[in-house]
């Protein structure tokens, strides 16, 4: 075909995003704002419902947080946009396949596995990743079989970032509160009996080292029916963290509500939070089968050349007793079928978003990375709009070097035709909307925004039943 045209309105630019969450919407955005170049965007998921963490990773009870779904939303009604959700990369379609059927891909994969301790007795039961607690609290239907009960009555949260807020602040809220939230029926029914009465929340470095954001950490202070507790002993800082402090508003404002909580009294609420510094698990103890406590050990902070401080274990240990340890140490990717990855980063190995081969470093041509799969898993969801922007930057750029695919394949209907060959149970977002409507009506008389459906048979049955309605109608 005659390279020139790709991208006029005789022959728009064929692009495949894989993963519907924020880094895939905001490429499709970005790719439908390049003036002068005509797309079409099909974005794929492996569920059946869009938004990726904005649904299945925000905390059920920061629901202004989740309003860039409307943005999203946006994005997808726009005609040149579709969604192919229940369509799963490497088991219903593969790489090579979609070389055949667009002009580019974007991997907008994310980074859902998480990063291990690496400690003895780490996988004993209730020892589990914040991310699969999370992601069943939220009805992801990956996670939805998962049980987490509740039954001791201390929790371990191991980190210092906002997912380590999250959870230990969905597990101290009042189950009333959250009763009004999207959170998912069987997590509220598990909350609901939790004996759950203390929370102890690790850092392994000091609060002018900690990952939490500020109004994160404010909202733990200002919980109702819940004690914090933290030790002023840790809020001492050192020199080089005394300057940090100076330097960096947000590790200032950080230390002075970490103070306020310290020095506010006692009040013998039914929860206690505690938020623990200079402390590292060093193993997970219990009886061969479930953990029944963890051994803890003091750290210091040792500078390294670079000035960054890290933490060293001072020998002081002792053994927490705990039912239940939820490890919020970071997100990590996972590789997929047929291409590249960067074992140390997690993520696929790109330059400014552009896919490469990390033997020869070589380009390979027409394929993007976005989002954490590109980055790694840090920053907020708006993080990931100029990240996607930059992408997109690039995939103009080689736009003059792409020869197309086949024309036989190099149109909407070839692709669907497909798509629907390997997945029939394909969901559109059409159909995503009759789910959403659903959802907030099944809500509606509970008082939630939504109560969310947490297993695929459903949304798919809910789908074919109005489609069959629909059918009787004509
Ligand atoms: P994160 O911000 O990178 O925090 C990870 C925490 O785990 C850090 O405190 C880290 O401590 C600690 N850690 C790592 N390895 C450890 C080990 N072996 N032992 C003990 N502690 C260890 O990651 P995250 O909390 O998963 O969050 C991911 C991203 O999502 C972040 O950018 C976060 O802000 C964002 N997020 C935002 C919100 C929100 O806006 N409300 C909510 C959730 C997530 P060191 O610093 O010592 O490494």
């Amino acid at each position: 075909m005659n390279q020139q045209r790709l991208g006029d309105a005789s022959r728009p630019l064929r692009v495949a995003i894989i993963g519907a969450g924020p880094s895939g919407f905001y490429a499709a955005s970005a790719l439908t704002k390049q003036g002068g170049v005509e797309v079409e965007v099909d974005i794929f998921d492996k569920l059946p419902t869009p938004f990726g963490l904005v649904r299945q990773g925000v905390a059920p009870d920061h629901p202004k947080i989740k309003s860039v779904e409307r943005a999203y939303h946006r994005t997808a009604r726009q005609p040149e946009v579709r969604f192919f959700g229940n369509v799963e990369f490497g088991r219903d379609i593969n790489r090579a396949e979609l070389r055949d059927y667009y002009d580019q891909i974007v991997y907008a994969v994310g980074a859902p596995s998480d990063r291990r301790l690496k400690i003895a007795g780490e996988s004993l039961l209730g020892s589990v990743p914040a991310t699969e607690f999370v992601a069943w609290y939220n009805g992801h239907p990956d996670y939805a079989a998962l049980d987490f009960a509740l039954d001791g009555e201390d929790v371990v949260v191991v980190g210092n970032g906002n997912v380590a807020v999250d959870v230990a602040r969905i597990l101290a809220r009042s189950v009333d509160e959250l009763a009004t939230t999207d959170i998912a029926d069987h997590a509220l029914q598990r909350l609901r009996e939790s004996k759950v009465k203390r929370i102890h929340m690790l850092g392994r470095r000091g609060p002018a080292q900690a990952k939490f954001t500020t109004p994160e950490l404010r909202e733990l202070g200002e919980l109702a029916g819940v004690d914090v507790v933290v030790d002023p002993a840790d809020l001492a800082l050192n020199p080089i963290s005394a300057v940090r402090a100076d330097e960096e508003r947000e590790i200032a404002r950080n230390l002075e509500i970490l103070q306020a909580i310290a020095d506010k009294p006692l009040t013998g609420a039914a929860k206690q939070l505690h938020l623990r510094f200079f402390v590292s698990p060093v193993e997970v103890v219990g009886d061969g089968r479930r953990m029944t406590g963890v051994v803890l050990e003091r750290n210091r902070l040792e500078v390294d050349e670079s000035g960054y401080q890290r933490s060293v274990g001072t020998g002081e240990r002792a053994l927490l007793p705990a039912q239940l340890m939820l490890r919020a140490v970071g997100y990590y990717g996972v590789p997929l079928p047929d291409l590249p990855f960067d074992d140390r980063r997690g993520t696929l190995p790109n330059v400014a978003g552009r896919l490469i081969d990390p033997a020869t470093n070589e380009v390979i041509r027409g394929e993007y990375v976005v989002g954490w799969a590109k980055r790694g898993p840090t920053g907020v969801i708006g993080t990931n709009k100029a990240d996607a922007t930059e992408t997109v930057a690039q995939m103009v750029e080689d736009l003059p070097l792409l020869s197309g695919v086949a024309a036989d394949k190099a149109s909407a209907e070839a692709a669907e035709a497909w798509v629907r060959a390997k997945q029939p149970n394909v969901v559109s977002y059409e159909d995503w909307e009759l789910i959403d409507q659903v959802e907030r009506e099944r809500g509606e008389p509970l008082g939630k925004p939504r109560q969310k459906i947490c297993h695929r048979e459903e949304m798919l049955a809910l789908i074919a039943s109005a489609k069959a309605q629909e059918g009787a109608h004509l």
